[in-house]
């Protein structure tokens, strides 16, 4: 069987020297390829311009596209926006000295994958934390929801508050 990752070689000998692009369309197929990835689903324009001379290559990488993450608060699907760009120098020489931005590639390479590129700045882009609403993370509409439940937390709820504000009074019986 072929492997899929196959699909994300750039064959860099024979190219001339100067700036080839490359194009991939990234999805749930693609993530599903690496164990325990952070994404599971999205839809990704990828991007490689590589810059290519006698001795080294540039690639600029382009992610553009939606990643799909669910709120840590509420379970909501969100469609998070990602539109980043990452350079990467490659080199050759010895493998084990290659670092977050210059890669070597042994003498002998013919080829580089990309794929573990790709897949290491999308999961970059995946916030620690994900809650609709908060930094660039789309809303989903369920904040006033979250701020009913961080008001009913076991701690709090030994104390009664000393006002209670109907419309939230309303809400917790809706909830309850
Ligand atoms: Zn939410």
């Amino acid at each position: 069987m072929k492997d899929p990752l196959k699909d994300y070689d750039i064959r860099f000998v024979g190219l001339k020297a100067g700036v080839h692009e490359f194009s991939y369309e990234i999805g749930s197929s693609f993530f599903a390829l690496f164990e325990n990835a952070l994404i599971g689903e999205g839809k990704l324009q990828a991007e490689a311009k590589l810059d290519k001379s006698e001795t080294e290559m540039t690639v600029d990488l382009t992610l553009k596209g939606d990643i799909s993450m669910s709120c840590d608060r509420c379970l909501e699907q969100l469609q998070m926006p990602i539109h980043v760009t990452e350079t990467l120098l490659i080199k050759f020489g010895e493998p084990d000295n290659s670092t977050d931005e210059i890669i070597y590639l042994p003498e002998s390479s013919i080829s580089f994958n990309m794929a573990q590129f790709i897949y290491e700045l999308a999961s970059l882009q995946v916030p620690l934390r994900v809650v609709c609403g908060e930094n660039s993370i789309p809303d989903c509409g369920q904040q006033f929801e979250h701020f009913v439940e961080e008001e009913s937390t076991p701690e709090q709820e030994e104390e009664e508050p000393e006002f209670i504000d109907p419309r939230w009074e309303a809400l917790k019986k809706l909830k309850s």
